[in-house]
């Protein structure tokens, strides 16, 4: 029989799965729940009887005909008390920071938008700005500043999840932005900063459990190029958040410079502008060189084409290294830079076979997942959830 600390810790893990499962497919009645989770009926009726008391869930009938019994009788169906908690999550790019107020049923409350001019954030501005940012966010949300459990932030860059500090980014002028430690001065939440791969991952895993499973990789093909990994059915970050720093790690030693300085990184040859050189220099724009090296290569034309195809080459090198060592069921290549991916295919398939010895190369999948901006703030409010979803014990608690 499991000793009292393991039982603790199961029932925390179930209360969790049971919240999650109540925010995104609720309301459901007791018995959905337990078809749902896999909890057994004893299970549900004690862990949602304390989430009752702790004003976490509420019940209803529901006199909607298709929500009856067999009998006529209304049904019982429990929901998430969408005012119990909120979180505030935070996207800053360049030029720009984008804020969400989520509700504990998993709803939008508010959103904010703010741009900036070049320069104007800086390392020792910008903490300042986002304290302003939230308030405001709440004042118009009519939210109080107590009800605020969790606030996440992503930054296009580089971050120290440990420390809570944005080590650079390309929209901030300088270096190591404190984050955590400010907005925690002044809110009583727990804040976070996380890495913009990262949070695509847990997004990707919480709309659709059952495809994602629970080991899979992604690829963010964009401005530069991110991995995030969810092994063993939680994201991976490693010792100090770090982790699957894949875009700078060595492809060919002594290869193409690479915008971080050293030679041969993936980045060097996978990033936008890497993808992009086959088109004429465009001054203006990166973004629209990147689609003249496309639209070159949709023409048909030659150097453009095996451009492509020495990227995917690259690229299938690159996976078959993450094959070997993790073993994914899964491999998400996403990102505004995928659109090059019918270019890149047949290289990507050549890199994998000549990288992989051929009993590894079976047994996984690889999905283009079509670019959605909106990955960034879902993941990071359902990291947000998770981390309420264990230990939160109600308003006023
Ligand atoms: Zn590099």
């Amino acid at each position: 029989m499991p000793d009292k600390a393991d039982r603790d810790q199961i029932r925390r893990q179930n209360r969790s799965i049971i919240l999650q499962a109540l925010r995104r497919d609720g309301p459901l009645a007791r018995i959905e729940l337990g078809q749902i989770t896999g909890l057994s009926p004893a299970t549900v009726t004690s862990i949602t009887a304390d989430l009752l008391d702790q004003e976490l869930i509420e019940g209803f009938e529901s006199t909607e005909a298709k929500e009856q019994t067999s009998r006529g009788r209304p049904r019982s169906l429990l929901k998430l008390k969408s005012g119990a908690a909120f979180v505030v999550c935070i996207r800053l790019s360049i030029q720009r920071l984008e804020l969400s107020l989520v509700d504990y049923s998993g709803e939008i409350a508010g959103e904010l938008n703010a741009d900036f001019d070049d320069g104007e954030l800086t390392s020792d501005t910008t903490a300042r700005v986002l304290i302003d940012l939230v308030a405001d966010l709440l004042t118009r949300a009519k939210v109080t500043t107590s009800a605020v459990r969790e606030i996440g932030l992503v930054a296009q860059g580089a971050v120290e999840v440990e420390t809570g500090t944005i080590i650079w980014s390309p929209a901030i002028e300088g270096r190591n932005t404190a984050i955590v430690e400010p907005l925690q001065r002044v809110f009583s939440a727990n804040c976070h900063v996380s890495n913009d791969t990262n949070m695509i991952t847990e997004a990707l895993h919480w709309s659709d459990p059952e495809r994602y499973g629970n080991t899979f990789v992604v690829l963010l093909l964009d401005y530069g190029v991110g991995m995030g990994l969810f092994l063993d059915g939680k994201l991976f970050s490693g010792m100090n958040g770090k982790a699957a720093e894949f875009g700078h790690s060595n492809h060919a030693p002594d290869g193409a410079i690479c915008l971080c300085g050293k030679k041969g990184c993936y980045e060097a040859y996978l990033s936008r502008s890497a993808l992009s050189q086959v088109a004429p220099p465009d001054p203006n724009c990166e973004v629209s060189r990147f689609q003249a090296a496309i639209d070159m290569a949709a023409e048909g034309k030659a150097e453009a084409l095996a451009h492509f195809r020495q990227a995917g080459h690259v690229l299938g090198f690159g996976l078959a290294r993450i094959i070997a060592l993790i073993d994914p069921a899964r491999i998400v290549l996403t990102g505004s830079s995928t659109k090059a991916m019918p270019f890149m295919e047949d290289g990507l398939k050549a890199g994998l076979a000549s990288g992989l010895i051929d009993d590894l190369n079976q047994n996984y999948e690889i999905d283009v997942a079509p670019w959605d901006q909106n990955y960034i703030m879902r993941g990071m409010a359902a990291q947000a959830m998770r981390r309420l979803d264990l230990d939160f014990k109600g308003p006023g608690k």
